[in-house]
This record gives structure tokens, sequence and C-alpha cells, in this order.
């Protein structure tokens, strides 16, 4: 496992996420399967992995009790335990630390992150007070390092970043939100303050370990023995202000596979990040409509869709998930996909040839 200097402790560059652990799935609430859980827990500490990372609402709350009991029965200095407050979740932020310690079993929190900070619960979170609280805790050693965690405009974050001198700053970082996304600003705000960043989501929430046949097929060519997920993890492990590679494993197989992935801290070279950007477009062409927003179609349409607005959810979809569909109720649109009449007006004035209608359908059942 490869180790990278902290302050005045070491790391491993991969981080145990509690986050995803495999869960009793023919059990109501589908709790937590402790047994195949503490299976991982224990591969992970046997193979250099020290740094555990969950938070107050990971499944619910039974994240934070699991680990404390899983962990319990090593020497509380040989590991390191990462958790998290969430204003939202519950504003009192000096019960939730006190409930916290005692879900973990522990007295005091190694890495202790303000959680999700975005553009719209920040303030929450500075008027709060948590933060000078937080501080106290850190002069009396119950928090020995403070950061916080964030899914916020490179505004927002630099703003946060500036209120305090934090130990480290934990965002969700992979070569999809790279090249695409606003992860290299926020990499970059973070490095020219010389903030250590531990990173959440490096295969996206897993899309990048199954990405779309065309990308794979570039990239097996390039090295048939890495697999998709390889790619993702070396590609943040070769950034060096990356300090821990946050990964929520699920299995046995694949904790062994990213362990393996970590015992080699060679950076990709420039040809190797060349074939992943190229497997990246290719991804995202796949994946996505290829609409330019031209509005060619809408003067035509009957129901008064704003199609390259809903086109644009529908790619975000393909990519994000159904949590992209939210965005369907903010579209400024006197018609909706569920109002298409599949006329095909908007398809004979389309440059790209995009088969508007049977998207339209797509969107509306997806809204059913
Ligand atoms: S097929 Fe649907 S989206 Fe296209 S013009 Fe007709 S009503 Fe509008
Ligand atoms: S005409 Fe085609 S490319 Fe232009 S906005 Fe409509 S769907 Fe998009």
């Amino acid at each position: 496992m490869i180790k990278k200097a902290f302050q005045s402790i070491s790391l491993s560059a991969l981080g145990m996420g509690n986050m995803r652990l495999p869960v009793l799935e023919n059990v109501e609430g589908n709790p937590i399967d402790y047994e195949k859980a503490a299976e991982i827990i224990d591969y992970a500490y046997a193979n250099g992995i020290n740094y555990f990372d969950t938070a107050y609402v990971y499944h619910g709350g039974e994240s934070e009790k699991f680990l404390g009991k899983a962990m319990k029965k090593y020497d509380r200095s040989s590991y390191y335990l990462a958790t998290k407050f969430l204003i939202g979740a519950n504003p009192d932020y000096k019960a939730v630390f006190a409930e916290q310690l005692e879900r973990l079993q522990t007295d005091y929190i190694d890495f202790y992150l303000v959680h999700a900070v975005g553009d719209g619960s920040a303030e929450d979170y500075i008027k709060s007070g948590c933060i000078d609280y937080f501080k106290e805790l850190k002069a009396q050693g119950k928090i020995k390092y403070l950061g916080f965690s964030a899914h916020a405009s490179l505004g927002c974050l630099e703003r946060f970043a500036d209120l305090t001198d934090w130990d480290f700053v934990q965002i969700q970082l992979n070569y999809y939100d790279w090249y695409y996304g606003g992860a290299k600003k926020e990499y970059e705000a973070l490095e020219k303050r010389n903030i250590p960043i531990m990173v959440m989501e490096p295969v996206r929430g897993g899309k990048l370990a199954t990405l779309s046949s065309d990308a794979t097929a570039i990239l097996s060519a390039k090295k048939p023995e890495w697999k998709n997920p390889e790619w993702a993890l070396r590609f943040v492990k070769s950034l060096p202000q990356v300090q821990v590679i946050l990964s929520g494993m699920s299995t046995l197989d694949q904790i062994k596979e990213n362990i393996e992935t970590f015992r080699d801290a060679t950076p990709l070279t420039e040809d190797e990040q060349a074939t992943l950007k190229e497997a990246c477009d290719a991804f995202t062409k796949q994946m996505k409509v290829p609409c330019t927003a031209c509005r060619y179609c809408c003067d035509d349409c009957p129901m008064e869709i704003e199609i390259p607005k809903f086109l644009d959810i529908f790619n975000r979809y393909k990519i994000d998930g159904p949590w992209a569909l939210g965005g369907i109720k903010d579209v400024k649109s006197n018609g909706t996909p569920k109002d298409c009449i599949g006329c095909g007006a908007c398809t004979g004035h389309c440059p790209q040839n995009i088969q508007v209608p049977a998207i339209m359908q797509e969107l509306a059942e997806l809204m059913n």
C-alpha cells in the first residue's frame, strides 16, 4: 500500500469509504450486512489501509456504529477515523459530535469534516458557529485534523477554503469531472493554497467502471491488463496534491482489486493520459445526444416544448443518473416531454438528426 506523509503522520493513499457497505437485501430497510462488511474492513486493515471514512448520515447513521464496532479490536493509534457533521441532518453540532464519539466508540476523531458544503449550505455552516466549536475541539485534542467536504461552485469552495486554516479538503475528483466538469479548477484552487485533497467519487459512483463499449475498447487496447476502475484510480493517484483517495468498496473482490492498484505509485504517462482523454471523449459521445442547442426544432413544435433544454437534462441523466431528472421541474417551457404528440415536426429541422420524439417519450416515462 502506497503511504503518503500528512503533517507528522503517514496515510494510506487508498481510504476505505463506509457509505456503500454491503447490505442485507432481503431484510426490510436493507441493514448493513455486518459479517460481509467486517470482512472488507479487516481486509483493508490487514493490507495497509489506515484511513476509514464515514459520516453521521451514512446508512441512516448505522455506518458509524458499524465502524465503531468493526475497528474495536484494533489498536486505536494504528488507524485514522474520519467522520462528518451535516447541518441539514441535525444542526445541533455539539450533540452530533458527542453522539459520534459514542457511535464510533472512541474519545477523539482523527479527521473531522464539515460535510457537503454547497452554495446553499455554506452560509448556514458559517452562521451556526460550528466551525469555531470544532476548532475548540481541535485545541482540546478531540479532533486531530479539521477539514470540509464540498459539492460547491468554485467561488463557494474558495471562500470556504479561506475561512480558516483547514488541514484538508475533500472534493469529488475523477477524470470525467477533470475533463468535463469543474474538478481541475477546484484541484488547482486547493493546490494554490497548499491544502491536501481527500478525493471522493474517484470512479464517479461506479460510472467510470462500466463506461461505454467504445471507451472500454480504447482503454483495453492500450493496457489489456488494466480494468476500467483501475484507469480511474490511477488517474487520480497521479495528482500530487491528492492525499487519500476514498473508495466506497462494497465487495471483497472490489477492495482486493483496488489494493493491487495502490501497490504501485507510478503516475500515468502522458501517453496514457491521452488515451484516457480519448476514451472519455468516446464515452461522452456515445452516451450523449449531440444537441448543439441551435433551436431550429423549437419554432414548429405545436406543444411549445423547449426541446434543447430537455435534451440537456437527458444527457445529464445518461451520465449522472436519475438525480439529474430533478432539473425537469425547473425548465421554463410551456410544454413538457409528457405533452409530446410524436408529430416529428422537430426532427425534420434537426441538423444533428436527433430523434427527438423517442427521447421525449423516454423522458416522459422517466417522469412518471
Ligand atoms: S415530436 Fe414532440 S417535440 Fe417534436 S415537434 Fe412534435 S410535439 Fe414537439
Ligand atoms: S435542432 Fe437538433 S441540435 Fe438544434 S436544438 Fe433542436 S434537437 Fe438540438
